[in-house]
């Protein structure tokens, strides 16, 4: 009979556990997630040493400041996903974005979850949200949004470009140390890749930790940071 040592098989039960922890996500997005929502942006070519920051849930009064000027230090580019609420709060932050030559998105009015309300109301969150950002890319806040959503939204507004990620930080789990958050994007990153952070509270401790060391180090390593383009951008702002 194997011996087992005790403390192993202990590691063993809670690595087993773990899995609900809430912290547990996955770092980067497995193929067949990709597959179970065709026609969602999840990566950019990889012909080239770039990388796609974007930050959801703002904008925010003193945080988006923050990344917006952490950006410029390193000629960086990103998208922001906006919730339309936010941006009647703090249009001036979301007119700095703008001015600063990043992309926004739509991240619905209200940062509602798709999987528990009707689609005739999801798709009026974004025709709402719509009317503040003026942009073709979208984002379902947590990432959920329904099949028939999805098809409703397409067919009502074709130019929709919904944009998913392939990597997620994980800055808003509230007991992840900054120094893994960090890790771990940098671990996983590779050219292409969409990168999820947040421009929020809950997020903060983490995002600003991990954000300003990322563009340091992946910029000394030869990556480049670019917007995602909206190919029907509406607003006056953008170029
Ligand atoms: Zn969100």
């Amino acid at each position: 009979m194997t011996f087992i040592p005790p403390h192993y098989l202990k590691a063993k039960k809670n690595a087993m556990f773990s899995f609900f922890r809430k912290d547990h996500f996955l770092v980067k997005t497995p193929w067949w997630l990709k597959k179970l929502f065709p026609g969602c942006l999840w990566d950019m070519p990889k012909k080239d040493k770039t990388l796609y920051l974007t930050f959801d849930d703002g904008p925010h009064p003193t945080i988006t400041p923050f990344i917006l000027e952490q950006l410029q230090k390193h000629n960086a580019k990103a998208t922001f996903f906006c919730i339309g609420d936010n941006v009647i709060k703090y249009p001036e932050v979301f007119r700095q974005i703008l001015a600063a030559g990043h992309s926004v998105g739509n991240h619905t009015q209200h940062h509602i979850n798709g999987w528990k309300v009707e689609d005739d109301q999801y798709i009026s969150e974004i025709e709402e949200a719509d009317t503040y950002i003026l942009s073709s890319l979208f984002r379902p806040p947590y990432g959920r949004m329904k099949r028939t959503q999805l098809r409703k939204l397409k067919e009502k507004h074709p130019e929709t470009k919904v944009v998913m990620w392939n990597v997620l930080a994980g800055d808003w789990v509230q007991d992840l140390h900054p120094e893994k958050c960090f890790r771990r994007v940098k671990k996983h990153v590779s050219r292409g890749d969409i990168i999820v952070f947040h421009d929020s509270e809950k997020a903060w401790d983490r995002m600003s930790y991990a954000v300003p060391l990322l563009l340091d180090e992946l910029s000394q390593k030869g990556y480049r940071f670019e917007r995602i383009k909206s190919e029907k951008t509406r607003h006056p702002l953008v170029h």
